[in-house]
């Protein structure tokens, strides 16, 4: 289980060519809204930003070129990027989204798109029965995050392809806890592929950003036409600190995969903690898809330690290498607290439904040594 050797090269190049003009070998901040044109509507290629810049043109073949796709978008914040994405859906569609996404795609889901006549259903696609018996005719999307947050688990993208297929509904595949080194949804037929590149594409805690992939010609320029016409659009400083974050995403990865398995199996065996969510352990529910469809399991652990609240919050509050804050996927290790902190939108009884609960803690691990993050969890645990 690793990041394939051809992807270690793949970061480092991927939508990067040295500079026409001046031969600099990396891409520059071309921090212009607009662009000089020879005659009305004669120009370079660019004309306003929104539309187009080269910065956020170099980091779209990036994008792309990490998912394998024919192409990518940028996007000012993932749940941007999703939004783009509902955006190509009429009025009555029917969109199938499993039950344990991201807290704030659940809330954009009810409590913005709701309302413009467009249905959500949140169901458990571990159950493939259920999922098919859930399709309508007028369903048109569904929508997977794999592996889940924050319970990670682990949903067949292949198999719900299948279904997609059946029911004439495009397949979207929420990459973003796997990141494109581990998981390449297109390979199992997703349509769209999306990620939030503040976490792990992003890697060092400092962009919000969002990331659209495509294979098909004609829902690229659907969502394209979504991304120029509403202008959720990154500007070229923050495009440029992503393509410089993409060059050592392979590395990193390594680590905090690495980091995150020995967390969880040092987790499985403390007396204080009841139980361990990790899609990396063999005892993980749907541990052999896992090991068929990933290449690595990230550094995202989640664990429900014994006792009551009050000894979760000391726990949190004695730890000191990781910081108690929302995101992840960063290099440095942070703890967050589902239920209060991330996914404290999501409707309680949902919450009790999927055992999100007061005793539940979410780790993502960074790029320090597993020695100081394990030696940390242990004196918190004492
Ligand atoms: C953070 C996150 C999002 C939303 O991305 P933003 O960049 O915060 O807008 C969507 N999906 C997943 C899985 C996330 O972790």
């Amino acid at each position: 289980m690793n990041v394939r050797a051809a992807d270690f090269t793949k970061v480092v190049h991927a939508g990067v060519e040295a500079d026409p003009r001046t031969g600099a070998i990396m891409t520059p901040i071309f921090q212009t809204s607009t662009y000089v044109q020879s005659a009305p509507n004669e120009h370079k290629g660019w004309d306003y930003s929104r539309a187009g810049n080269p910065t956020r043109d170099a980091l779209e073949v990036a994008f792309a070129a990490l998912e394998g796709a024919r192409h990518g978008l940028a996007f000012s914040s993932g749940l941007a990027a999703e939004q783009a994405i509902i955006q190509i859906l009429n009025p009555g569609d029917h969109v199938l989204v499993c039950d344990d996404v991201y807290g704030g795609t659940g809330r954009l889901f009810r409590r913005l798109f709701a309302k413009y006549n467009l249905s959500f259903e949140f169901i458990d696609m571990t159950d493939l029965v259920k999922l098919e018996a859930a399709l309508r005719p007028e369903t048109k999307m569904i929508w997977v995050e794999t592996p889940t947050n924050p319970l990670l688990k682990v949903i067949d993208i292949e198999a719900v392809s299948r279904i997609a297929r059946r029911g004439k509904a495009l397949l979207v595949v929420d990459n973003t806890f796997a990141s494109p080194l581990f998981q390449s949804p297109f390979e199992w037929g997703a349509d769209i592929v999306v990620h939030s590149t503040t976490k792990y594409i992003g890697g060092h805690s400092d962009i919000i950003g969002g990331a659209v992939m495509v294979n098909d010609d004609a829902l690229h320029e659907q969502i394209k036409f979504v991304q120029f016409a509403g202008g959720a659009v990154p500007g070229p400083f923050e495009a440029f600190l992503l393509l410089r974050s993409i060059k050592t995403l392979a590395v990193r990865m390594e680590k905090h995969a690495a980091n995150g398995m020995e967390v969880a199996h040092y987790l499985k065996t403390h007396p204080k903690v009841a139980q361990v969510f990790f899609p990396g352990l063999p005892e993980h529910p749907q541990y052999a898809i896992a090991k068929r469809q990933m290449r690595g399991f990230s550094g995202m652990v989640s664990f429900n330690l014994k006792g009551n609240y009050d000894d979760v919050v000391r726990f949190l509050q004695k730890l000191e290498v990781f910081s108690l804050a929302e995101s992840l996927g960063g290099v440095e290790s942070l703890v967050n607290h589902p239920e209060k902190m991330t996914h404290a939108s999501v409707p309680e009884e949902m919450r009790r439904h999927l055992g999100i609960g007061s005793q539940l803690v979410r780790l993502s691990c960074g790029i320090e040594s597993a020695e100081d993050l394990i030696k940390d969890l242990k004196r918190a645990l004492a």
